[in-house]
């Protein structure tokens, strides 16, 4: 378990992490989402003692983490990706670890198996690419077999297979009763990942919620229609009160409004539908409106750059 009360993170003028209380529980897959500079990062670095809080207060297992008896058994970590330097093999980088934290040996051998970097453990880690690089990193986090593990954007910059292989991990991890805190700025990789989301902006929290509510209270659902009697039919909507966007490509859709009425609108005015379908708004959607006015830069930033900024998830066209 982490419990955060009131953590603050200032840099000069900059609140970077502003009074957040939160816990994150064991058992679950937690997801921690937020815009890029919403403070992820800086929260992590303080519930690992990286970074020393300004107000406020973070414990793990009750306890702050300088005062851990052999932290690597209690929480293991995985940080931003990395460039390894150097002349180690990844079985010597994971040995030196172990020994300087009265870690078990044959742990090394274990972990190197579990994150599939077996065959290239006494490889030079210099030459590993960026997912070789974050298996080893999740290897040094698995490293003391902790209660809780900690993963800041775990997914960032890697092939599929690999995004597909950090996932299920994090599942099996929690699965086994493990707390699983993952960072993400992507709500597309949450909502396949994460049983609980706690999502922040500019340092505040926003939501703390589990995933199924955060969808059901975020994600009013919209009725999509195609018909080839188009202005009889927006006729009809209209007469009855109803709000229609146009999607492009001969589509629209009614906000409030259940499928059921729709047909039977149609069917009394005695008009054709090519479509009638239940839209769920996307995650992103529901993400995009909780940290709209959050999003550092917003006031200039236009669309195109937005949508780059919270990287390829978000588009919708
Ligand atoms: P995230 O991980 O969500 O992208 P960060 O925690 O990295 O966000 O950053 C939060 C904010 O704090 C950003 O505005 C960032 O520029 C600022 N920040 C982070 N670290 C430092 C630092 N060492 N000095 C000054 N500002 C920092
Ligand atoms: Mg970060």
């Amino acid at each position: 378990m982490i419990e955060l009360a009131g953590l603050t993170k200032r840099y000069g003028e900059k609140v970077a992490v502003n009074r957040l209380t939160f816990t994150v529980r064991p058992g679950v897959v937690t997801g921690f989402l937020g815009p890029n500079g919403s403070g992820k990062s800086t929260t992590m670095r303080m519930i690992l003692g990286l970074d020393h809080p300004t107000a406020g207060d973070v414990r793990i297992d009750g306890k702050h983490y300088d005062r851990l008896k052999d932290p690597l058994t209690y929480i293991g970590a995985l940080l931003e990706a990395k460039a390894w330097h150097g002349g180690r093999s990844a079985y010597h980088h994971l040995l030196c670890l172990a020994q300087s934290n009265g870690i078990p040996r044959q742990r090394v051998g274990e972990v190197l198996e579990t994150v599939g970097l077996t065959a290239v453990a006494r490889k030079k880690t210099k030459g590993f690419s960026l997912g070789m690089g974050q298996r080893l990193g999740i290897a040094a986090a698995l490293l003391g077999d902790p209660r809780i593990l900690m993963f800041d954007e775990p997914v960032n910059g890697l092939d599929p297979e690999g995004i597909h292989w950090i996932r299920t991990l994090m599942k099996t991890l929690a699965a086994q009763g493990r707390t699983v805190f993952v960072s993400s700025h992507l709500m597309s990789e949450m909502a396949l990942t994460a049983d609980h989301l706690v999502v922040i902006g500019q340092g505040r929290l926003l939501a703390d919620t589990s995933m199924a509510d955060f969808v059901e209270r975020n994600a009013g659902s919209r009725v999509r229609i195609r018909t080839p009697q188009r202005e009889r039919l927006l006729d009809v909507l209209h007469g009855a009160g109803l709000t229609v966007v146009e999607t492009g490509s001969g589509a629209f859709e009614v906000a409030g409004s259940a499928p059921e009425r729709i047909g039977e609108l149609a069917a009394q005015h005695r008009l054709v539908l090519h479509e009638l379908s239940t839209q769920q708004p996307s995650l992103e959607e529901a993400f995009m409106r909780l940290t709209a006015e959050s999003v550092e830069y917003h006031a200039h930033a236009d669309a195109a750059a937005g949508g780059q900024r919270w990287g390829d998830g978000w588009g919708r066209g």
